[in-house]
C-alpha cells in the first residue's frame, strides 16, 4: 500500500511588495505596486492587498493601474534583493525536508511525508515554517497542506494572506466536490466556458461522468479532469527544476524603429545574460542562442541558431533577422540561450568505460 503523502505548498504573500514594505514600513499603509513606470509603459509585477482593493493586479499595465488607483505608489523592482530573500526562505524550507521543489522565487512544494518533526504533523510544520519566515525574513507566507500537490496548491490560496489551510485525507472528496471547475489547473477561459454550457460548474459535476464521455468532450484532458475531480494527483515533488532556457529582456522607453537601434542595448543584455548563465554553467550546456522581439503591436517573433556559447555576432545576426521579419517599430528585446542538462552520471560511466578518454572527469558531490 502506498503511504499517505503529506504535501505543503508555501506561497509568499505579494512577495516583491512585501519585501519593499519590510524595508520601508511607511509603505504599509499605502497602495503599493512593484513594477515599471507608467510613463515608460511598465507593467505591475506585484502589488500589495491595499492596491488590490482598487482592482490593481499583476501583469496589468502600470498606466491602467494608476487610472484605477491615482495614489498608487509604484517602485522599481530590485531583483537582487528578492533573490536574496528567496534564498533565505529556501534555506528555511530545507530545515524541514530535503524534498523541496521551488516553483518560482516565492513559491515551493514541500514533501514532508517522512519528516518526524512536530510528531509528523504537516500542519504544525507549516506553522513553524511560517513563523520562521516571518521572524527571520520579515514577511508573511501562506501555506496549503494536503495529500497531493494539486490540493496543497489550491489550499494555500484559501486563507491568504498570512494563513494556512489543511485538507485531511478524509476531507478530500468533500473539499474537491465544492471546487469550481475553473480552479483546476489546465481549465482556461475556453474550457471553462464550454463546461459552463454543459452545466459542469463544480468538480462534483464531473466526478460521476464516464471517462469515455469526458474524453469525447475534452480530448486527452478528459482523463485528467476525472482524476482531479476525484482529488487524485500522483505527481511527485521533484527537487530539480529542469531548465530549458535562460534569458534576459528589456522594454525600451520608446519604440526602436531600425535594426541598428535594436543592436544598441545588445551589449548590456549580453552582459546580464552571461551573469545569469554563470551559476548554471556546471549543470547545463548551451545548444542554441535566441533573440525575441516584441513589436509595437505586441506581436512576437523569435529567431534562434545552433551555438555552444554566448557569441555577440550570433545575437547581432539574429536581431537583424528578427527585425527584417517584422519591419515594424520594436518595444522589447530579449536574448537567451536554449540549454540541456549535463547528464553527469552517463558522462561518469563513459569515462569509466574509456579510461584513455581525455575528457575531464566530473567530480560529483558526495551527499
Ligand atoms: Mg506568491
Amino acid at each position: 500500500m502506498q503511504i499517505q503523502r503529506k504535501i505543503i505548498h508555501c506561497d509568499c504573500d505579494c512577495f516583491y511588495a512585501s519585501i519593499e514594505m519590510r524595508d520601508n514600513p511607511s509603505l504599509r499603509e499605502q497602495p503599493l505596486a512593484v513594477g515599471g513606470s507608467p510613463n515608460r509603459r511598465g507593467v505591475v509585477a506585484t502589488c500589495n492587498y491595499l492596491a488590490r482593493s482598487y482592482g490593481v493586479h499583476s501583469a496589468m499595465s502600470a498606466s491602467r493601474a494608476r487610472q484605477l488607483c491615482p495614489d498608487l505608489i509604484i517602485v522599481r523592482p530590485q531583483m537582487e534583493k528578492y533573490r536574496r530573500a528567496s534564498d533565505d526562505i529556501q534555506k528555511i524550507f530545507h530545515k524541514y525536508t530535503r524534498l523541496v521543489e521551488p516553483l518560482s522565487l516565492d513559491e515551493a512544494y514541500l514533501d514532508v511525508s517522512n519528516t518526524t518533526l512536530y510528531g509528523g504533523s504537516a500542519s504544525k510544520i507549516a506553522e513553524a515554517i511560517r513563523k520562521e519566515v516571518r521572524e527571520s525574513v520579515g514577511i508573511t507566507i501562506s501555506a496549503g497542506i494536503g495529500p497531493n500537490k494539486f490540493i496543497a496548491k489550491i489550499a494555500s490560496d484559501w486563507k491568504k494572506p498570512d494563513g494556512q489551510f489543511t485538507v485531511l485525507p478524509n476531507e478530500l472528496q468533500a473539499f474537491v466536490d465544492q471546487l469550481p471547475v475553473k480552479k483546476l489547473h489546465g481549465v482556461g477561459k475556453v474550457t471553462a466556458a464550454k463546461m459552463q454550457n454543459l452545466g459542469l460548474t463544480h468538480c462534483s459535476d464531473i466526478k460521476t461522468m464516464e471517462i469515455e464521455e469526458l474524453k469525447r468532450l475534452f480530448g486527452k484532458f478528459g482523463a485528467r479532469l476525472l482524476e482531479l475531480s476525484k482529488g487524485i494527483d500522483n505527481r511527485e515533488v521533484t527537487t530539480h527544476r529542469v531548465r530549458k532556457s535562460i534569458s534576459v529582456e528589456t522594454t525600451f522607453e520608446k519604440d526602436f524603429v531600425s535594426a541598428e537601434d535594436c543592436l544598441k542595448p545588445l551589449k548590456n543584455l549580453e552582459h546580464k545574460l552571461s551573469q545569469r548563465w554563470q551559476p548554471h554553467s556546471s549543470d547545463y550546456r548551451i545548444i542554441k542562442q535566441f533573440v525575441k522581439l516584441k513589436f509595437h503591436d505586441f506581436t512576437l517573433t523569435t529567431s534562434e541558431m545552433m551555438s555552444h556559447g554566448i557569441k555577440s555576432d550570433n545575437f547581432t545576426e539574429l536581431v537583424q533577422e528578427s527585425f527584417a521579419r517584422g519591419q515594424k517599430p520594436v518595444r522589447l528585446l530579449g536574448v537567451g540561450l536554449r540549454v540541456l542538462p549535463i547528464d553527469k552520471s552517463s558522462r561518469k560511466n563513459k569515462n569509466k568505460a574509456d579510461q584513455s578518454s581525455t575528457e575531464p572527469q566530473l567530480t560529483l558531490p558526495l551527499n
